[in-house]
């Protein structure tokens, strides 16, 4: 294939939570997966999402495993910009008792304190983009701008427990092991505390 025809598109919706400072790839020809860091390493980026990648494969298909899985079952960005657009609301959303949504990088932070593998609580909202089924519709997440929400009761006990018992049924797990005990939970007060803002 010849390298210098590909167009790249840098997407708007990079990796909102990442620490890695996004490089704008902009549209260009050449090379554009290929970055030269300021102390010489060469990086590479998804030639989609814009994301670095590393894995061998990757980096010979120009595109992050899950960008490709994506192209091979037929979804361009147009596809993905409508889906997305399909979540997207205006405002944060309420709960049916009336408690706003929470930020799906809250009950990240909750799930590495309580020892969740995050894998759970992505396979848990439908996979980073939220395109395959929710395992739980509590799950099931909007875009507010560049965040996703989803429903407060995720970050409840009861939530976090859904999340731990994934892991526990099904097929085995070896992350299983290393999981606390669901008893280890704190009480919803305790996990409500953590969702004051941080700053
Ligand atoms: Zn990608």
């Amino acid at each position: 294939m010849d390298e210098s025809t590909k167009v790249v598109v840098a997407t708007k919706e990079a990796t909102p939570e990442s620490k890695t400072p996004v490089v704008r790839l902009g549209t260009v020809t050449g090379k554009p997966v290929e970055i030269k860091s300021k102390d010489g390493k060469t990086l590479y980026k998804c030639q989609y999402c814009g994301k670095y990648v590393n894995a061998e494969d990757s980096i010979e298909n120009e595109a992050g495993s899950y960008c490709e899985h994506l192209r091979e079952n037929g979804l361009d960005d147009k596809a993905l910009a409508d889906i997305r657009s399909g979540k997207t609301v205006d405002k944060v959303p309420t709960d049916d008792s009336g408690k706003e949504y929470v930020k799906i990088a809250v009950v990240h932070r909750l799930c590495d304190k309580h020892n969740i593998p995050i894998s759970r609580l992505v396979k848990a909202f439908g996979g980073d983009r939220g395109l395959d089924p929710v395992l739980h519709p509590a799950f099931a997440f909007v875009y507010v701008g560049r965040a996703r929400y989803i429903s407060p009761w995720c970050a409840t006990t009861e939530g976090l427990a859904f999340l731990k018992t994934l892991g526990q049924s099904g097929s085995p797990n070896p992350e299983a092991k290393t999981t606390k005990p669901v008893k280890s939970v704190k009480p919803a007060t305790k996990v409500e505390e953590a969702l004051a803002p941080t700053k």
